[in-house]
């Protein structure tokens, strides 16, 4: 954890306003540092500007009330939403996953406004699958 820090996974406004405690447990505290020491730092310092954590960590009960998976990544400390602070940087977040030398990730999906990605727990294979969700359909295109 160089740049990430585990508050930016635990803070949610949807638990604050709940009343939800989104503190990680020691299981998904190792999980969040795995993904950001993978993914999220190798990201931020290629990009070389911020990144913004929309949702990483959710409690069972965050994640029902934000409509997530009941066997979402999230859950588990695995999965990450973001943002690059400047929109203008969309498409070279997208590029870098998209490189042979990217690192391991499960999933990444393309929203209009944000990314998520994923990991499979430390030893599994990663996919790296990228979909992007289509606006104008009913879910994702796979690319
Ligand atoms: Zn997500």
């Amino acid at each position: 954890m160089k740049i990430f820090t585990l508050s930016e996974f635990e803070r949610s406004v949807t638990a604050a306003l709940k009343g939800y405690d989104n503190e990680a447990p020691r299981e998904a505290q190792r999980n969040i540092e795995y993904l950001v020491d993978t993914v999220m730092d190798p990201l931020r310092e290629a990009l070389g500007t911020p990144v913004i954590i929309t949702s990483g960590y959710r409690c069972r009960d965050l994640n029902r009330d934000v409509g997530g998976s009941p066997t979402s990544q999230h859950l588990m400390g695995l999965a990450a939403d973001f943002r690059p602070l400047h929109d203008d940087d969309r498409e070279r977040v997208e590029a870098w996953f998209r490189r042979d030398d990217a690192p391991p990730f499960d999933q990444l999906i393309i929203y209009p406004t944000f990314f998520h990605v994923g990991l499979r727990p430390e030893g599994s294979t990663n996919r790296r699958q990228i979909l992007r969700y289509n606006a104008f359909g009913q879910g994702y295109r796979k690319d």
